[in-house]
């Protein structure tokens, strides 16, 4: 625990920590921040997966651990545990873990996306962060709290292997566990006790903010919070498999402009110039032609509750707004919204309860607890990609026919770019090393 701040970012750099909770971003660059406060992001918001709960009930003291590394890295006089008060599970583990009053546990609503950065930064310290900017803009480091225990993990030398994930949905028995990095969708959803449907659909990372698994040989990474496995008939399935020509086809004749989907988006009630209504009005433009309309998708977190939860109509706010924001890009137009930040006067009475949300979804009898197991996995194969973290793919230091352990580097950060080191998830043998690690156990 005592490590200095540049030895703790060496160790966290050295041990291929990226932010477990969304993009990978490369931790080591957080750590040499100076921030007033640290949260520890514990919300774990999307529906069905119950990973970090599990983690704070299971090794709350690796959490504090990692925050408090973090809060003398940083400099920060304040760590905040993020958690929802109906986890009262995680609050007494956490709570226990605690020895000092320089770290708090705030509480939170039961409500989606309370784990958006922008969302738990105002809750938990009252500051909004400015129009495109980052957490540390207000003085904030913000970390999931499974990359707080690989913090933890780090100081001590040890580099991220494993990822802790939920497996649920329709399968026999939903289940958290950690799996080593590189294990393959199929095998993780075999060690839930297969899925009960024959054919069926596997969202990865979550219904929400995740993707559709086209390839379930496709293996698990880091940043990877669990799978939710659905029959493939299910409505959420249909809708997200929809073309994209065909969702804002439909968008372009079908929406009336009820604004409803602006008036449920929380980072419009948080009081950003985020307006997905009328974004949908650039479907009719061209680029060029839609571009003023783009510009209220610009502050959007795609947390994807305009699509799956406010359009009466079923229309495709969310994917419009990702279309927007590509095109903005693609345009090279700079966002020109309004600078203040002020929340709606509505912004506590128009939350989305999570629960409501899973009845909205129709996943009600797949929410059920994912208890915790100890597994011991000894897989066949894994496949490492090379990109598993913000920035550019890190580059194979190993061969074709290389010996490994767990646990060895194989591939680096290139020089002066921003990446992460990978390591062997298992010991064996490597067989690819090209575009991806694969290795062979012995
Ligand atoms: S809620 Fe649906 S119909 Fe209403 S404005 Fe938004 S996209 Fe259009
Ligand atoms: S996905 Fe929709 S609801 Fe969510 S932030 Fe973007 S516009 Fe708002």
């Amino acid at each position: 625990m005592g490590a200095s701040s540049a030895t703790l970012q060496d160790r966290i750099r050295a041990a291929g920590v990226v932010g477990a909770g969304g993009a990978g971003f490369p931790t080591h660059v957080k750590a040499g921040a100076r921030a007033e406060f640290v949260i520890a992001n514990g919300a774990e918001c999307e529906p069905l997966l119950h990973k970090d709960f599990e983690l704070m009930v299971h090794a709350p003291e690796r959490v504090v651990a990692g925050l408090r590394l973090l809060m003398q890295a940083t400099g920060a006089r304040q760590g905040i545990l993020g958690v929802k008060a109906k986890n009262a599970g995680a609050i007494a583990a956490l709570t226990a873990a605690l020895d000092d009053d320089d770290v708090r546990i705030h509480t939170l609503g039961d409500f989606y996306p309370s784990g958006d950065e922008y969302i738990l930064v105002y809750e938990a310290t009252g500051r909004l962060i400015p129009p495109q900017g980052i957490p540390l803009d207000v003085g904030v480091v913000v970390n999931n709290v499974e990359t707080l225990y690989n913090i933890a993990a780090a100081a001590e030398g040890r580099p991220v292997t494993g990822t802790w994930i939920t497996v649920a949905g329709a399968v026999a028995r939903p289940v958290t566990f950690v799996a080593p990095v590189g294990l393959s969708y199929r095998e993780a959803i075999d060690l839930a006790g297969g899925a009960t449907t024959r054919d069926c659909a596997v969202f990865v990372g979550g219904i929400m903010m995740g993707s559709l698994a086209d390839d379930l040989d496709a293996p698990l990474t880091k940043t990877c919070a669990g799978l939710i496995v659905l029959p493939a008939v299910h409505e959420l399935v249909r809708r997200v498999r929809q073309p994209e020509p065909a969702m804002h086809r439909i968008g372009r004749s079908a929406c009336d402009q009820c604004s409803l989907c602006t008036e449920l988006c929380p980072r419009y009630t948080l009081g950003y110039e985020v307006e997905p209504h009328r974004v949908m009005r650039s479907l009719s433009f061209t680029p060029k032609g839609g571009a003023m309309w783009n510009q209220f998708a610009a502050l959007c977190c795609a947390c994807g509750l305009c699509t799956l939860y406010a359009c009466p109509e079923a229309l495709y706010p969310k994917e419009a707004c990702d279309r927007a924001k590509q095109d903005l890009k693609a345009q090279e137009i700079r966002w020109s919204g309004r600078r203040e930040v002020e929340p709606h006067p509505m912004y506590e009475y128009r939350r989305t309860p999570l629960a409501q949300l899973i009845r909205r979804l129709g996943i009600a009898e797949y929410d059920r607890p994912a208890p915790f197991a100890t597994v011991d996995i000894r897989p066949r194969r894994v496949v490492l990609p090379l990109q598993q973290n913000l920035g550019v793919p890190a580059e194979p230091v190993v061969a074709p026919g290389d010996r490994v352990a767990a646990g060895q580097p194989v591939a680096e950060i290139p020089a002066g770019a921003l990446g992460a080191r990978l390591h062997a998830s298992i010991g064996g043998i490597v067989r690819e090393a090209d575009g991806r690690i694969v290795i062979e156990s012995e």
